[in-house]
């Protein structure tokens, strides 16, 4: 039989004559959820909710005043908005908003709410009216983690990292800007309330309480961008660098800093101190301040509040070292792991840099004490120029004579940069010697050496997992709040990653 007889039907054909099932999508359905069937018996939201459910939140519900018996709206269960903002953060959510809206769709939050749909201001409003309850859960969720083994505070390293703040660069403004700024929003609100006095409010109400919210804001952010300048200015002695300080108008307790990635932006310092033991952040703190040279002492008094003990040994980069926090942690019983920093122009990388060979390296220079003097490799004198302090040590100066280094055959390898060569030696207090004694052996190499996988495994999670590589929230207060829901969200992770079981697999296991 020939293809002619039996045509074959084209695709065109064969569509229009297949019979599909219609989509209605203009009927009404009413279904029946079953709530508790809604997330899977291993789901994380089930083990946020059994953690949460069994904490004492009595400090969370001390702010509730609808009361039993009494009119009004009930208020949320502080349990059921722990939970949320909990889970959210464990899924890089971050916004008051984006939970209200997943509170409609996602069977998790739908599980969590029971299937209601709370109000966006009173997540986010929740979120930074409880500092010192959440500190409080951060330490009790800390005494699971102790009662399960994985806190030992027998070795913590600590850390800090420079997270960028909401503001933008382009924000921050001289005192004079400011100034100027701040009297254009004073007459604004002036005129503002003289014109609706005269005339009522040329709008409806609501619009015109928002304008007026709007401009009273503005003005209030910008009293305190002048204080927060005025503070700055206090702690800077150099008047030149004193008419350079500069705030941010939207975020002005946001600090110009140097980033993990490089370059600068308004951010702030996050100390973070890790449990070796099982990588549990056991303290969390924010600051302002550029460096963490100050940031040891109250990392310790942080975890001394969270588990009523400080740790036996602590690990930190050379930004901690210095003769006070060396001083005071000897006071405190506390071993600190962690190398000396050496004069930035004299390390070896530096000096390769500047063309210096191996051989005219410090070391190969011999120091006279009697003469205070020192002798290079070719015999010349360098002789003594002058001492800076610089933290917890004094810098001596060194110089050889110009004419001694232009003739010298060795120039070319010993400071080819420069006219001449020069050296730097530096006198350290005796805690700081001893310590980098105790630096050079073996077993405190070792030890260091564990230091950045450690410190950087919570950070890296937060970063990565939770997405908070910018502050959502401004301000110093709220910035801490909102590292320390990601600290207790990153501590609830480990909890249910490595000791919770779902209770039907506990039911099976039995
Ligand atoms: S360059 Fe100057 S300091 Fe260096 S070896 Fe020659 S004379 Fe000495």
């Amino acid at each position: 039989m020939s293809d002619k007889s039996f045509p074959v039907p084209s695709r065109a054909e064969r569509r229009r004559a297949a019979r599909c099932k219609p989509v209605n999508r203009e009927q009404l359905l009413l279904r029946s959820v079953d709530v508790e069937k809604l997330v899977e018996e291993d789901h994380p939201v089930r083990a946020i909710w059994e953690l949460v459910d069994k904490a004492d939140l009595e400090r969370f519900y001390e702010a509730i005043e609808a009361v039993e018996g009494e009119a009004g709206c009930s208020a949320w269960d502080p349990r059921v908005l722990i939970s949320l903002w909990l889970y959210a953060v464990s899924r890089a959510v971050s916004s008051g908003r984006e939970i209200a809206r997943r509170c409609e769709y996602d069977p998790a939050y739908q599980w969590l709410t029971g299937l209601e749909v709370i109000n966006y201001h009173t997540l986010s409003d929740f979120r930074v009216q409880h500092e010192k309850a959440l500190d409080e859960l951060f330490a009790q969720v800390l005494g699971v983690l102790s009662h399960e083994g994985l806190v030992t505070l027998e070795r913590v390293m600590h850390d800090g990292v420079k997270v960028e703040a909401g503001a933008s660069d382009k924000s921050f403004r001289r005192e004079e800007t400011l100034e100027r700024h701040l009297d254009l929003a004073r007459q604004q609100v002036k005129e503002m309330k003289e014109r609706e006095k005269a005339y009522g409010p040329e709008v409806t109400e609501r619009v015109a309480k928002a304008r007026e919210r709007a401009v009273r804001e503005k003005k209030e952010r910008l009293e305190s961008a002048l204080r927060e300048l005025k503070q700055i200015q206090g702690a800077q002695s150099d008047p030149e660098k004193r008419q350079k300080v500069r705030v941010s108008t939207t975020d002005p307790q946001a600090r110009i800093m140097q980033q993990p990635g490089g370059g600068f932006a308004p951010g702030y310092n996050v100390q973070i101190s890790t449990d070796a033991k099982a990588t549990v952040i056991v303290g969390v703190g924010v600051s302002q301040a550029g460096n963490d040279a100050g940031e040891l002492i109250p990392a310790v008094e942080r975890m001394e509040a969270n588990l009523g003990q400080v740790p036996q040994q602590m690990v930190v980069d050379g930004s901690f070292i210095n003769q006070q926090n060396l001083v005071e942690m000897e006071s405190k019983k506390i071993e600190v792991i962690g190398p000396v920093p050496d004069h930035a122009s004299q390390t070896p990388a530096a000096l390769q840099k500047r063309g210096v060979a191996p051989e005219f390296f410090p070391d190969a220079f011999v120091y006279d004490p009697e003469e205070n003097r020192y002798t290079c490799p070719a015999g010349q004198k360098l002789a003594y120029e002058g001492q800076e302090k610089r933290g917890f040590s004094i810098r001596h100066r060194y110089r050889a004579r110009v004419g001694d280094c232009q003739g010298c055959p060795f120039k070319g390898q010993c400071c080819p940069e420069s006219k001449v060569r020069s050296l730097v030696r530096t006198e350290e207090p005796d805690e700081v010697k001893a310590h980098r004694q105790k630096m050079e052996t073996e077993s405190a190499r070792t030890i260091y050496k564990q230091r950045s996988a450690v410190a950087e495994f919570p950070n890296a999670w937060i970063k990565e997992k939770f997405g908070l590589r910018q502050f959502r929230l401004r301000g110093l207060f709220k910035v801490r709040i909102e590292a320390l829901w990601a600290s207790l969200t990153y501590n609830i992770c480990q909890w249910i990653r490595l000791c919770w079981r779902p209770k039907q697999a506990v039911r099976v296991g039995n």
